[in-house]
This record gives C-alpha cells, sequence and structure tokens, in this order.
C-alpha cells in the first residue's frame, strides 16, 4: 500500500472507483447472490429470524467458505434468503485477487449499501479477500459497512452479524489467515459437484501473485477431516468432489500426501468422481501419475497452470521448472496416463515479455494442444515484487496477445472436440439450460470447461448415463443416450481417432 499519504498507486483503479462510487449504475447486482439450494441444519429459532443475503465473488475457494458461512448462520438462527429486496443483512464475501475482481468487488459492496438507504438492508458485512487485504482502506471509505471481516472469520460469521444489527458501531476483525473447514456448508452448487478444499495458502513466491499476502503460507486440511467431509456430502448427494487449494500438489498431512489422499476419496462410498484443481507442474510425481492412471474414480484430468513458457518470463514469474520440465512433465503424462484432459491458465503482457517470448508461448499453446485453457492479461498487484520491474507492458498489447492465444486454441478445442463424434462416453448429467438437458464429460470441469448438450436423452441431474458423442462445436458437445442406427455424419475432415475414443471413455 503506497506510504505516501494521499499518493494513489496507479495500479489501484478499484481504489479510485470506492472513492468516486462511479460504479453505481453499471452494477446491477452483477455478483453471484447466492441461491439456497439445500441447508444442512435445522434453524433453532429464538425469535423471528432475521434474513441474510450472501453474495460471493472470485473462485470455488472463496465459494467454499460462502458455503460454510451460510451453514453457520442457518444454524444461527438466521434465516438465507435469495431475494436481495428481502434481505435484512447482506454479506458481501469479496475477491481481492487482480484489480478487475477488486472493482467487481467494490461494485458489490457499493450495491449492498445502496440497499441499506432504499431496501429493507439495515446491515453490511464485508468479508473475503479484499477485506483481508484492505481493511484499513474499507474501514476509512466505507461507512456504509457495519463489519469488515478477514477469511479467518468465517465461522463467527453469526455473532459478527448479531454485532451489526446491534448497530453498536463498525466492527474490523481480521486476523491472519487460517484454515477453517469442517464446518455445517449450505450448497451453492447442484448437490451432485461439490467443491472440497484441502489445503489453504500458499508459500510459492509466484512474484505477480498476491494470494500469500491475503491467503498466507501454504497450510494442509487433516486428511482424516477431509475424508469425513468426503462421506457426508456423498451422503448428501455428492457424485463429484472437486478438490481445492491454491496448490493442490503441495498437499501432505503426516505421511499422507496428495496420491494417498485421492486413493482414500476413490474409496469413499457414493462418488463417481474425483477431481484435481490447481496443481503445481513442477510437483507433479511420478506417484500422482499412477493414482490418475489406475483409480477409475479419480478424473484423467488435471489443472496445471503454467503461466508461460519463456525461461526468461518464468524467471522473473519465480516459478519453479524451466519450459524443458514442463514439456516433459506434459509428455510424461500423456504417456502414463492415456486419454488425459489437461487445462492450464496463462499469463500475457508480463513485465518484460518480448514479441519473441510471446511466440514461443504461442507456439507451445499450438504444439501442446491442451484440452482447457484460460489466459488472464498481466495485472500488477501492489505488494507484489513484478509490480516494481521495469518494462511493463501495455494492457492493450497484453489483451491482443491474449486475443491471438484465444483463437489459436479455439481452433484445437474444435479439432479434438470433433474428435468426439461418433464415440460413446459416461457423462454427469448436470441439469437443464434454457429447456436443454446438459452434463459433462469426466474430461470437462463444472463452470469453467465445455458441456454435452443432450438430445432424446432422460436422465435427472447426477445421474450418469453413456452417450452417443454426435456433434461438436469449439467448446461444447452434443450427445444421445439414444442408439444410433447409423454411424453420426462426421465433419469433413474428421475421423474417430483412438485418443478421441481413450478419451471418450476417459480411460
Ligand atoms: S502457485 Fe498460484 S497461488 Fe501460489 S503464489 Fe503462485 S500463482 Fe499464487
Amino acid at each position: 500500500m503506497s506510504s505516501k499519504k494521499g499518493v494513489v498507486p496507479r495500479c489501484r483503479p478499484w481504489y479510485d472507483a470506492l472513492l468516486s462510487e462511479r460504479l453505481w449504475s453499471r452494477w446491477s447486482f452483477f455478483p453471484i447472490f447466492l441461491p439456497v439450494l439445500h441447508s444442512c441444519r435445522n434453524n433453532r429459532v429464538t425469535r423471528k429470524p432475521y434474513k441474510i443475503g450472501m453474495v460471493s465473488l472470485g473462485c470455488p475457494k472463496n465459494q467454499v467458505d460462502a458455503e460454510q458461512m451460510m451453514g453457520v448462520l442457518a444454524g444461527s438462527g438466521f434465516e438465507l434468503t435469495a431475494d436481495q429486496q428481502e434481505a435484512e443483512i447482506i454479506v458481501v464475501n469479496t475477491c481481492g485477487f487482480i484489480e478487475s475482481a477488486k472493482e467487481e468487488s467494490i461494485g458489490a459492496i457499493l450495491e449492498a449499501a445502496n440497499m441499506k438507504k432504499r431496501g429493507k438492508c439495515r446491515a453490511l458485512v464485508v468479508a473475503g479477500c479484499l477485506a483481508q487485504r484492505y481493511k484499513d482502506e474499507l474501514r476509512k471509505e466505507l461507512p456504509e459497512a457495519d463489519a469488515i471481516i478477514g477469511t479467518a472469520e468465517v465461522a463467527r460469521i453469526g455473532e459478527i452479524c448479531e454485532h451489526a444489527l446491534a448497530g453498536s458501531g463498525p466492527l474490523v476483525r481480521v486476523a491472519a489467515p487460517a484454515m477453517v473447514y469442517g464446518l455445517p456448508r449450505i450448497s451453492t452448487t447442484p448437490r451432485h459437484y461439490r467443491y472440497l478444499k484441502i489445503a489453504e495458502g500458499c508459500s510459492n513466491r509466484c512474484s505477480y501473485c498476491a494470494i500469500p499476502i491475503i491467503r498466507g503460507n501454504f497450510v494442509s486440511r487433516p486428511a482424516a477431516s477431509i475424508i469425513d467431509e468426503a462421506r457426508k456430502l456423498a451422503d448428501n448427494g455428492a457424485k463429484e468432489l472437486i478438490l481445492l487449494a491454491q496448490d493442490s500438489t503441495g498437499y501432505r498431512d503426516g505421511t499422507k500426501d496428495l496420491p494417498a489422499l485421492l486413493r482414500s476419496l476413490a474409496r469413499v462410498n457414493g462418488i463417481g468422481w474425483v477431481r484435481l484443481m490447481y496443481a503445481y507442474p513442477g510437483r507433479i510425481t511420478d506417484e500422482l501419475m499412477t493414482v490418475l492412471a489406475e483409480e477409475e474414480k479419480i478424473c484423467r484430468y488435471l489443472d496445471i497452470p503454467v503461466q508461460h513458457i519463456d525461461d526468461k518470463v518464468l524467471a522473473a514469474m519465480n516459478r519453479r521448472g524451466t519450459s524443458d520440465d514442463i514439456k516433459r512433465t506434459i509428455e510424461k503424462l500423456r504417456k502414463r496416463v492415456p486419454g488425459i484432459a489437461l487445462r492450464t491458465s496463462l499469463i500475457t503482457g508480463f513485465p518484460g515479455e518480448t514479441e519473441a517470448a510471446f511466440k514461443r508461448l504461442l507456439s507451445f499453446v499450438q504444439e501442446t494442444a491442451f484440452d482447457h485453457l484460460g489466459v488472464f492479461t498481466y495485472s500488477p498487484e501492489e505488494g507484489t515484487p513484478a509490480a516494481r520491474l521495469e518494462r511493463q507492458i501495455a494492457p492493450e498489447v497484453a489483451q491482443e496477445r491474449l486475443d491471438r492465444i484465444m483463437k489459436a486454441q479455439a481452433k484445437i478445442s474444435l479439432r479434438k472436440n470433433r474428435a468426439l463424434i461418433g464415440t460413446r462416453a459416461v457423462i454427469l448429467v448436470d441439469g437443464l439450460e434454457d429447456d436443454a438437458l446438459f452434463g459433462r464429460l469426466s474430461s470437462q470441469a463444472p463452470e469453467i470447461d465445455g458441456a454435452v448438450y443432450l438430445s432424446e436423452t432422460e436422465a435427472l441431474p447426477g445421474e450418469f448415463v453413456e452417450v452417443t458423442i454426435t456433434d461438436a462445436s469449439e467448446y461444447d458437445l452434443v450427445g444421445t443416450s439414444k442408439d444410433q442406427e447409423e454411424e453420426p455424419t462426421l465433419p469433413q475432415d474428421t475421423e474417430v481417432t483412438e485418443e478421441g475414443k481413450k478419451q471418450a471413455r476417459g480411460h
């Protein structure tokens, strides 16, 4: 944070927005106002329950915190409402990761503050990463907030809301970040797929990343509590568990490392799929590959954010491993785990990224042909070493490079999807979208990867059905459980490849 009083550093548009409140008009409740899908506890009603609305932003890890806060609130006699107008207390669970996320959080807070002026809202609680990172600025600039609480306060949200309601003056409670787990959760996803946090924080020190500043060093959650929660989620209808951490490959609880944890989770009754997200490329072990190859229930799917492939840029990012290491790991994964689907994340416009370095990244994307890929433009984050680096790249150049990668990836994704036409695949049905039933292959994570739209298929959300893939677009597929009299007509330049078949079968 800027030391010189009154001087707002360049990379702080979210703060300007807060100061100028110019966001009012744009944010008509943009963020997720979490619907209450399933309550886990009976309300102990001692008085008319106050209605609480939860707004949650950012990543699924933050979403799990919101689910825990909702579970605690429901168990503390509050009534959760999905109707903004009805909410007497609004909790905004913010994200503070990069600039655009901070601006979105400010928009949501100002919208909720506006509800205090014109709605039933009597108390506003600001929680999550932005509160953890900028408690003083928020305290100073947000008189509308009755409480500003850090990420370690999840379990105490009930008493914090009581305090906020009592109007006993602004409360700021931001302690050191901590791993909060084992609390009752109210599901915000369809009950058949659930996020499961296995660790908190991160001890890698990528030079551009503010997460260690916000969430602290890496802490693994006790394996017993993870497995216990997995059983509870399975009893509550979960069929797919999606494992979350900043760096899941850093997991270790005593002698139990990630491969051992995965084997235990694969033994939980009722669970059909276990999916691993956020694996650090330099930490993917032979044992992990063995588990991915051997365990039927562990999806042959891996999310490995590589961020870049140019060695100079990787070094400036303080990423462990060279471009050759990354390429070797991917090659080995594809050999050891046939049909594995790989997702990655990349950053364009990192300080010092030359056109030549970018071209290396683009060729890497074209050669590697990831199944799924997300690209972000570099966001200079105060407090991170990279924000002080020379040769910062103009945002429009970073955006233009992002567009070039996404254009290349669209072609790759279409080619890969077309290769699945005519294959049989097991789908986990997710639900209806505009009356179209849809689901996912084991090679598709929810909310970030494509989907399979189902025709002439009778099935309910949470069911596994076998279908034939009959059509493909860049990011989505079409399938049917109806037996195919004649082979589906394959687009011109497509043949049913062994790779496609392996992938469809998920092994
Ligand atoms: S591994 Fe991920 S969370 Fe950790 S410092 Fe690097 S980018 Fe941030």
